[in-house]
């Protein structure tokens, strides 16, 4: 049986789009490659609204992230933390040598703007991250507070994660001023997994020239200037079997209009809140609640282990809680292309399964 995925990733892909996987391959080096990388990094400036270049990487979103922080930070990165996305980014500036410092916040909170400013106003740091939505916790962070105090420290670099909202929200990285904008395919944009992209400015781009040692593969500095010098190629070989299905579910995005498909997930999370409320507890507090994936206090102690096995029985799989909130929350994604009426059937079955087996 087929196992509808309601967790943050990776998400459902439609029929459609998994058949364009299997486009017969052409070769990295020629024309038709450069027409097809650079069709999708103009419809990505269109979701992303935004005008900086996009670079794609044959990785999942981790990769880029991590040759964010290494590439571009100078003198020190703060990085801000609400969960367990926001600490590997700390993990990933360790492992680089990068030098760091986190500030975090207690699982379920957001990473306030007033906070950011009292960090960076220092002058220490000339490299922030913002994990958007923390996918652990269901918390959305509070992006234009935040980014109305970026505004105020034109010299730091703007590194934002929206792995698990971009292409469910929307995210104006110009009017946000962000620098490098990072997100992966098989969360909101409803992808297989193994593709990562990101918005990069100029800003971005001067800082990774005053960094002597980048890495190579991550390499945003290098992957930029090849991108430019080879007409949209990459120095690796990518994988264009995700290029052509990105490329035509970004069609697929446009056709359902953007606006669109924000309401329909800001609909999902509103449903999925208000079961929470009525029957458990929304983890985060409600005003920071995440419009892609819900986590829920499991007020009643519960069996998440065994919700989930029974609910794998009927063809659902949800998500347990991550890390060390594992069975204390658990998490009901609705993000990608998943509808209105599947997220009521998924609750439906829930609320069965609930009244008898657990
Ligand atoms: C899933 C996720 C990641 C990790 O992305 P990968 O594509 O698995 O490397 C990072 N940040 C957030 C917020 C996520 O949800």
């Amino acid at each position: 049986m087929q196992i509808k995925l309601f967790i943050p990733g990776p998400t459902e892909v439609k029929d459609i789009v998994l058949k364009k996987m299997s486009t017969p391959l052409i070769g990295h080096r020629g024309k038709e490659a450069s027409d097809l990388q650079r069709s999708i990094s103009r419809k990505l400036q269109k979701l992303m609204f935004t005008d900086s270049e996009i670079l794609l990487s044959t990785s999942s979103g981790s990769g880029l992230m991590e040759g964010a922080i290494r590439s571009c930070t100078r003198k020190k990165a703060a990085v801000f933390s609400c969960g367990s996305f926001g600490e590997r980014w700390y993990e990933m500036a360790l492992a680089n040598q990068v030098k760091a410092d986190c500030f975090k916040v207690e699982y379920g909170q957001p990473t306030r703007g007033a906070m950011v400013d009292e960090v960076i106003k220092s002058g220490e740091y000339d490299l922030v991250t913002i994990t958007h939505n923390e996918t652990s916790t269901g918390v959305m962070n509070p992006i234009n507070e935040i980014a109305d105090v970026m505004r105020k420290y034109p010299g730091i670099v703007f590194c934002v994660d929206t792995v698990s909202s971009l292409g469910g929200v929307s995210i104006p990285v110009d009017e946000l001023g962000i620098d490098i904008c990072i997100s992966s395919s098989q969360k909101c944009l409803g992808l297989p997994p193994g593709l990562s992209l990101c918005s990069i400015s100029e800003k971005a781009i001067s800082a990774a020239r005053e960094v002597k040692y980048r890495g190579m593969y991550f390499d945003l500095l290098k992957l930029y200037e090849y991108m430019k010098k080879k007409d949209y190629q990459y120095p690796s070989t990518p994988s264009l079997s995700h290029m052509f299905a990105l490329d035509y579910q970004l069609d697929l995005i446009f056709e359902e209009g953007m606006e669109n498909r924000f309401k329909r997930h800001m609909a999902m999370a509103n449903i999925v809140r208000k079961w929470a409320n009525d029957n458990f507890k929304l983890f985060p507090e409600e005003e920071y609640a995440s419009n892609t994936v819900t986590c829920i206090e499991n007020t009643r102690g519960i069996s998440v282990q065994q919700l989930n096995q029974i609910l794998g029985m009927k063809g659902f799989a949800i998500s347990n809680g991550y890390g060390k909130l594992k069975e204390k929350t658990f998490r009901i994604a609705h993000m990608g292309d998943i509808t209105i009426e599947e997220i009521e059937e998924l609750l439906a079955v829930i609320d069965e399964i609930l009244k008898k087996e657990v």
